[in-house]
């Protein structure tokens, strides 16, 4: 799994999820927005997994992997839990903050917007603690102001910012 890949909504744990995932793939048939795809490579603790690429597909949180998946590997779980990592926007690329023009596509495409991204001045996103990284405003973002980082690497940006 490359550095910018997500683990499931709902799968939490990376060490419990890989437990307990026995590669059947219902989770991938159940995704509405086609986001999970099969770990490839001969890993045989990886290999056969989900996972969601957010540069590629992001996960919009329709919240079918969970109630599909056979072991509990993936929890079925409401979107303000789905803890998958968190988006960090850039205010010196966006477009709205530099004044080139009002932009709110982020916060238009965001499945949790006026919770997870709200307008500060009507005008201005602001990205908030209740994101769960689902990578969608990452994903359309034109200026590409936004950075997701995944759940296990949140310690790592917290400590190069301290
Ligand atoms: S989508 Fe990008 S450029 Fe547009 S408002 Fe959001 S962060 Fe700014
Ligand atoms: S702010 Fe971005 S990463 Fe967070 S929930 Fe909204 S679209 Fe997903």
């Amino acid at each position: 799994m490359s550095s910018t890949q997500l683990l499931p909504p709902g799968a939490g744990d990376k060490k419990r999820f890989l437990q307990n995932c026995i590669h059947c793939g219902k989770c991938v048939e159940a995704c509405r927005f086609d986001a999970l795809k099969i770990t490839e490579g001969l890993n045989p603790m990886t290999a056969g997994t989900p996972y969601i690429d957010p540069e590629k597909a992001p996960c919009f949180l329709c919240m079918h992997c969970g109630p599909a998946c056979p072991t509990g590997a993936i929890s079925a779980i409401e979107q303000k839990d789905a803890d998958m990592g968190a988006a960090f926007l850039d205010k010196n690329q966006c477009f709205t903050y530099l004044g080139a023009v009002i932009c709110r596509t982020c916060f238009e495409k965001c499945p949790m917007r006026n919770t997870a991204i709200v307008l500060e001045n009507g005008y201005l996103p602001v990205i908030t603690d209740q994101c769960v990284g689902c990578g969608v405003c990452a994903y359309v973002c034109p200026r590409h102001a936004i950075t997701l980082i995944p759940r296990e690497r949140i310690h790592e940006k917290v400590r190069s910012e301290a």
